[in-house]
């Protein structure tokens, strides 16, 4: 079992706890209603606390609950199920009090009351908000720490709940409690990367491409990243000329595994990425968190053929394992990179040149200028092997990627032997649309 998967079914199984020991304590002096109402609203501010320490981007969060880029899909499945059980919560509440004790407390709202919908209608917009796609990535980070703030007033509800309106006993106060230390120091912790998270690194060097530009960054003070793995990302954090402000994007590390001098490959493919073609110059300071993730190609399986399907500067990751790799691996790989024409293919001179030096390593290279567009079946096609036969790795697109993987698994692949990266967190429409933008 994945540790992903292994982290998604501790989280049901505290949450289903959480919610089972309300119901117990609470039932007997509240009526079924009223119980199930406090059950709903305890496993949400449960859940929001553990999610705002799954939205931290710390090794922390890797070691226990998983690879960042598989959490992010977590943490987006939690935010909607717990803003669905607040709500549950505040719609039940008014009737429970009104069928089991014939009160409606909306005749007089105390502050318990207040708290409880403020941080609902907070909680909801973030949600809402999140969920469209219009709202470019930069706003909606912004609007999404609205949820840090509703969770905080939320504390401050259910704080008031239990002293004021004797909700609960002990152990619901000490669980309360509990999920309130995560929650809280959560947010401390966000708050103190926002400020000072980070080593400092320089731009060393920069090398530019059709439509992208690789940066070699060195250490620029004492502090350093640990050794990367291959195909691991970075979050870069700088502010370009002209900004008023930093802004932190992800990117995948392309240099050799562990080395001390980092790189990345900057495609432009919307607002930040267009400017930083020519904003990062010899000499600019980032600051770099991680690394972070585990799309690890040429990690164990050395049995089994690898297929790296890259899209565009979906190469990144396999860049890195190319130049990580021995000469003498044994195991065969065949790379399929897909672009829509050789000028448009990241690092394609380099790439071919270690394809003719590499025994293990043959390439397929298809544009889409010449090929027509790819889908799952074509590059299945490109590939030239059994799906059954190979470890998958795929890294572009989203759209790409879930039609490879769909094809895959209808030709019989095993999902467990199917690894992708998706090079968006949040499906928003870039803030401009870069010119024509297709990669394959
Ligand atoms: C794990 C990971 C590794 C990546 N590695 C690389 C790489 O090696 N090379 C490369 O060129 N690109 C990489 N990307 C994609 C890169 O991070 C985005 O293209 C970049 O952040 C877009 O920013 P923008 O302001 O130019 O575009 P926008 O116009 O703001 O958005 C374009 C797209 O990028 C997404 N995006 C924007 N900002 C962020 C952000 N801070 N975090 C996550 N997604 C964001 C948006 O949701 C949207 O889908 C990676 C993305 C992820 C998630």
């Amino acid at each position: 079992m994945t540790q992903i998967r292994r982290t998604s079914r501790i989280i049901v199984g505290i949450l289903a706890a959480v919610a089972a020991m309300t119901v117990g304590v609470t039932v007997s002096a509240t009526g079924w209603l009223a119980a199930i109402a406090l059950a709903l609203g305890m496993t949400a501010y449960a859940a929001m606390a553990m999610n705002i320490f799954l939205g931290l981007r710390r090794p922390i969060v890797e070691r226990l609950a998983g690879p960042l880029d598989q959490v992010r899909g977590l943490h987006r499945t939690l935010g909607i199920l717990l803003t669905a059980a607040i709500a549950g919560h505040m719609i039940l509440i008014p009737i429970a009090s009104l069928v089991d004790r014939g009160i409606n407390i909306l005749d007089n709202p105390g502050p318990p009351l207040m708290a409880g919908i403020l941080g609902l209608l907070l909680t909801v917009g973030s949600i809402v908000l999140a969920m469209n796609r219009r709202i470019p990535y930069d706003r909606w980070v912004k609007v999404h720490g609205a949820t840090v703030i509703a969770f905080l007033i939320l504390t401050l509800h259910t704080v008031l709940s239990s002293i004021l309106w004797g909700v609960g006993d002990l152990t619901v106060f000490v669980t309360n409690g509990v999920f309130a230390a995560v929650g809280v120091l959560s947010v401390l912790l966000m708050a103190l990367d926002r400020f000072r998270g980070g080593a400092a690194y320089t731009v060393a060097s920069v090398t530019r491409h059709a439509r992208s530009v690789e940066v070699v960054l060195a250490p620029a003070g004492a502090k350093r990243l640990r050794p990367h793995r291959v195909g691991q990302f970075v979050l870069l954090t700088a502010q370009l000329d002209g900004d008023t402000g930093e802004e932190t994007h992800p990117f995948t590390v392309t240099a050799s595994a562990g080395s001390e001098r980092l790189s990345v490959l900057i495609r432009d493919a919307g607002d930040w990425t267009h400017r930083a073609q020519n904003g990062l110059v010899e000499g600019s300071a980032v600051r770099l968190r991680g690394p972070f993730g585990g799309f690890t190609p040429q990690d164990p399986q050395p049995d089994r053929p690898q297929v790296w399907v890259a899209a565009g500067s979906g190469i990144t990751p396999f860049l890195s394992a190319l130049r990580t790799a021995a000469p003498d691996a044994e195991q065969p790989v065949r790379l399929v990179y897909l672009a829509r024409n050789a000028s448009d293919a990241p690092a394609l001179t380099e790439v071919c040149t270690r394809a003719e030096t590499l025994p293990w390593l043959s390439l397929r290279t298809r544009f889409s200028e010449q090929e027509g567009r790819a889908d799952g079946a074509a590059v299945v096609t490109a590939a030239g092997i059994d799906p059954r036969e190979a470890d998958w790795f795929l890294c572009g697109p989203g759209e790409l990627v879930a039609a490879l993987r769909a094809e895959l698994l209808a030709r019989g692949a095993h999902a467990g032997h199917i690894h992708s990266e998706r090079y968006a967190w949040r499906d928003s429409a870039p803030v401009r649309t870069p010119e024509k933008s297709a990669v394959a």
